[in-house]
């Protein structure tokens, strides 16, 4: 069965062909590294992880390509470095925030449950390639030099803004760019400008003589050639880069290759929203991806024994928070907006621990064949329908089948096999905060369970299901009615 991918571009659903199925290829636009990611910026980082699984497991693993950049080079970098280290030089400054961001997102798209591009290259390490790209626009007659800096001419290319296909003034007026009297189009781009004192700087392209900086858009035409080549099959990124990100990327590549297109499929993302805003650094709106792998709405709490309430295994608890984040985001088709709410977030646990306990001690019977079943990839075929796929995940675990289940948790990312070996762990059953209240009743019950002291522990589980949180311990044996509900 084929796989069917919308495209932007097109503005159709069309079956996927890849260029050479020896070495499918994807690019996808990675994050600025200036601040903590917020958990909207997480979206395309999920969406598309789950995109490469699915590539992987009809190509084979070792036939994809998947690259996401590091955007290391930027004004808002400069500004933060500055203002967080101010006694360094700005190139040092800079580092200093570069890799502690970049490192930050590492650990927290690790702890979303996921894996790592096959190249994550950054664009302070790709500037001679955009300087490359530069000097073949100039030629070619795409771009021109004017008071040192190097700009796209917008009219040089006749199908210019095919991709967000927007009428001419809107886009004059979208354009992300300041006025600048030495453009001779207002539509026409920044590909290469000057650097101020201190800012970082590299030799200019042929013909200027001050050094400077590349503008943003050409890094992701420079970095996709030199990893994926001229021509790819996927592009993606959040919606918010359709204008003019990606719309200049296509400009670029396309005229320094003289080719018809850049990538066959353009994909985008949805925006996650709260209160239907999308969620942003600039409107103050944005919880952190930290924010929520540390929140204490966990669903999952470990059960005390005899040395007291342990902790199940390091890190337990961002590893179980960043499963209900990913699992809570997938419920949502990647094109459409997802408005973010503790509430979809903890209910996403509960219903993720409830498939646990379907696959636990069963799932790891060597004689199970562990098969993604036909339903579950038939949703995800078209046009990536995790929410598709994800009823047909219910219905497996209604049945019990526990190999379609787990091969099914597995391709989606969502399957820890360290969370469905333990029985040790409560599960609160609520769609709702505990009260600091609540939580003192559950760490008296924990310390009554260590000192065996069943009555109270009884109680007080009893007192909690009174309240409508149920608790259900596995280890023994003892569970309170589905009906606490
Ligand atoms: P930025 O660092 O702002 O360039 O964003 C990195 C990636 O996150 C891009 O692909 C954006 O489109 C995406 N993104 C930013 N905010 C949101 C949001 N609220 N919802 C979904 N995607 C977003
Ligand atoms: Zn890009």
């Amino acid at each position: 069965m084929d796989l069917r991918l919308y495209d932007t571009l097109t503005r159709e659903k069309r079956v996927f062909t890849p260029i050479d199925p020896a070495r499918v290829r994807m690019y996808v636009c990675g994050p600025t590294v200036y601040d903590y990611a917020h958990i909207g910026n997480a979206r395309p980082v999920i969406v598309f992880d789950v995109l490469f699984r699915l590539l992987r497991h009809l190509y084979g693993a070792e036939h994809v390509t998947y690259v996401r950049n590091i955007t290391d080079v930027d004004d808002k970098i400069n500004a933060r470095a500055t203002e967080e280290y101010p006694s360094l030089p700005l190139n040092e400054a800079i580092r200093e925030v570069t890799n502690k961001t970049d490192k930050q997102f590492h650990d927290d798209v690790a702890a979303l449950g996921c894996l790592p591009p096959t190249v994550e290259p950054r664009a302070t390490e790709h500037i001679e390639e955009m300087k490359t790209l530069i000097e073949r626009l100039m030629k070619s007659g795409n771009a021109y030099v004017a008071e040192e800096h190097v700009l796209f001419s917008v009219p040089s290319m006749k199908d210019y803004g095919k991709l967000s296909n927007r009428p001419l003034d809107e886009m004059i007026a979208g354009a992300r760019v300041d006025v600048a009297a030495y453009k001779r189009n207002e539509m026409d781009f920044v590909l290469w400008k000057p650097s101020k004192r201190g800012e970082p700087a590299w030799p200019s392209p042929s013909g200027i003589k001050t050094q400077g900086r590349p503008g943003w858009h050409i890094e992701c035409s420079a970095m996709s050639w030199k990893h994926l080549g001229e021509t790819f099959d996927i592009h993606g990124g959040g919606i918010d880069l359709v204008f003019p990100h990606h719309e200049n990327e296509i400009a670029q590549s396309r005229c320094a290759f003289h080719t018809s297109v850049m990538a066959n499929y353009w994909m985008h993302n949805g925006f996650l929203q709260v209160e239907g805003e999308k969620m942003s650094k600039s409107l103050g709106n944005f919880v952190t991806i930290q924010d929520v792998l540390a929140t204490p709405m966990s669903s999952l709490v470990p059960i005390a024994n005899d040395e007291g309430p342990t902790p199940i295994f390091a890190g337990w608890k961002e590893r179980w928070n960043g499963l209900c984040a990913r699992f809570a985001m997938l419920q949502t088709k990647y094109s459409e907006p997802i408005d973010w709410t503790t509430r979809r977030f903890n209910e996403a646990g509960d219903e993720l621990y409830r498939f646990y306990e379907v696959l636990r001690d069963a799932y790891y019977d060597t004689s199970l064949t562990r098969e993604v079943p036909d339903n579950l990839l038939a949703a995800l075929r078209d046009d990536l329908n995790t929410p598709a796929a994800i009823t047909t995940l219910r219905a497996t675990a209604k049945s019990q089948d526990v190999s379609a289940l787990g091969a099914g948790l597995s391709l989606l990312g969502l399957l820890d096999d360290e969370f469905v070996r333990r029985d040790d762990l409560l599960l609160f059953n609520h769609a709702l905060s505990l009260t600091a209240e609540q939580e003192a009743m559950v760490n008296a019950r924990n310390a009554a369970r260590v000192r065996k002291d069943w009555k109270e522990s009884d109680r007080i589980r009893d007192e909690l299901a009174a309240m409508g949180i149920c608790l259900r311990d596995n280890s023994d044996g003892t569970t309170t009615p589905e009906s606490a509900r």
